[in-house]
């Protein structure tokens, strides 16, 4: 069986009275992410890891920040197009696996739901989606509570129908 893997990074700035959307997720905390979409910047990331195992450029270019298409959008909408490419191109999705790097809220109670939000988007089982979190000690942008950093990577495998 053919593989490929795939890496993705993305920060978003917080700020104080946004919705905080990760996964898919609504986190209730009062604060969330600038961004011309919706900010979910733990789908960013998965996106552009997905991209990367298949070389297909990146979110950035495929969804341009200057597009008014993408003003707000729900970034479930990108990750299931981002999906259909990846099919598209004769290849369906091992696992993922996402580590997010957030000072503050907890999102440990937020995380089975985060992974069968994207299991659901990208139409696998839970079990092939990892998602893990974590703090940065209170150090750097991450541990101040300026931003959120997540890191996306994947594993595509041939599809066999093809
Ligand atoms: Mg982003």
């Amino acid at each position: 069986m053919e593989f490929r893997i795939g890496q993705g990074y993305d920060v978003h700035r917080i700020a104080e009275g946004l919705t905080m959307v990760l996964c898919g997720v609504k986190i209730e905390c009062g604060s969330g992410f600038i961004a011309h979409s919706d900010g979910d910047v733990a789908i960013h990331a998965l996106c552009d890891a997905l991209l990367g195992a298949l070389a297909l450029g990146d979110i950035g270019h495929l969804f341009p920040d200057t597009s008014e298409e993408f003003a707000g959008i729900d970034s479930r909408i990108l990750l299931e197009r981002v999906m259909k490419l990846v099919r598209g191109e004769g290849w369906e999705l091992g696992n993922a696996d996402i580590t997010i790097a957030l000072q503050a809220p907890k999102i440990a109670p937020y995380i089975k739901k985060m992974r069968e939000s994207l299991a659901s988007v990208m139409n696998v089982a839970a079990g092939q989606v990892s998602v893990k979190a974590t703090t940065t000690e209170k150090l750097g942008f991450v541990g101040r509570k300026e931003g959120c950093e997540v890191w996306a990577t994947v594993l595509v495998c041939r599809n066999q129908k093809d």
